[in-house]
């Protein structure tokens, strides 16, 4: 008889890694779409699939765990005199679109200019991950995105440019490759202020 032990920390020999159920009803419906889809879901190649893409999907759906923004409650008011603007630009992300399923896959550039209050630059591409491990239009990942990085940091000014691939585009559809869709949202001083937009859209290289 196998034991199914109830604490994380005790080792379960049908589960050496720990990894989360499936429940049945989950597995079911990925059998259902491989049927609909034209395959067998009973051949031998298939039959873990189930679980592995419900695992999968446990995974690319993470950012619905938590709150992006508590990755921007530890701030740093001392930071030495410097009122410049930060930015970290090439941070790739993959998300999910909403209307397919499908991968978006692509690189972000966030900015903002602080008002007294600064984050561990890697926080930003936290927040970033947060939004985008859901499931997503382009749009709205850069709009959420930037307002959760005014609405927390309250800076001067944010810059958020998004450029990604749609797997909905590329795989499907109209089938075209190598196109790119961007996306942005400037706020405060980077949308009021002519030089300040200047100065970030460069930097981010545009
Ligand atoms: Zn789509």
């Amino acid at each position: 008889m196998n034991y199914v032990c109830a604490h994380d920390d005790e080792f379960d020999p049908d589960n050496p890694l720990g990894k989360p159920d499936v429940p049945e009803h989950v597995q079911d419906a990925i059998r259902t779409l491989l049927e609909w889809a034209g395959d067998d879901p009973t051949r031998e190649g298939l039959l873990d699939t189930p679980k592995r893409v419900g695992r999968a999907w446990l995974e690319y759906c993470e950012g619905y765990k938590e709150d992006p923004a508590i990755h921007l409650t530890r701030q740093f008011e001392e930071v030495g005199g410097y009122d410049e603007i930060v930015l970290l630009k090439d941070i790739p992300f993959q998300s999910h679109c909403e209307h397919h399923m499908a991968p978006i896959t692509g690189k972000a550039a966030i900015a903002y200019l602080p008002n007294k209050k600064v984050v561990g630059i890697s926080k930003l591409a936290r927040v970033l991950h947060g939004f985008a491990h859901r499931l997503q239009i382009q749009e709205r990942l850069t709009a959420e995105v930037a307002q959760c990085i005014w609405d927390n940091l309250e800076p001067h000014g944010v810059a958020v440019v998004i450029e990604a691939q749609h797997g909905c585009m590329t795989g499907r559809g109209v089938k075209t490759h190598g196109v790119e869709m961007v996306t942005s949202r400037i706020l405060g001083c980077f949308m009021d202020d002519h030089r300040s937009r200047k100065e970030v859209m460069s930097l981010m290289g545009y």
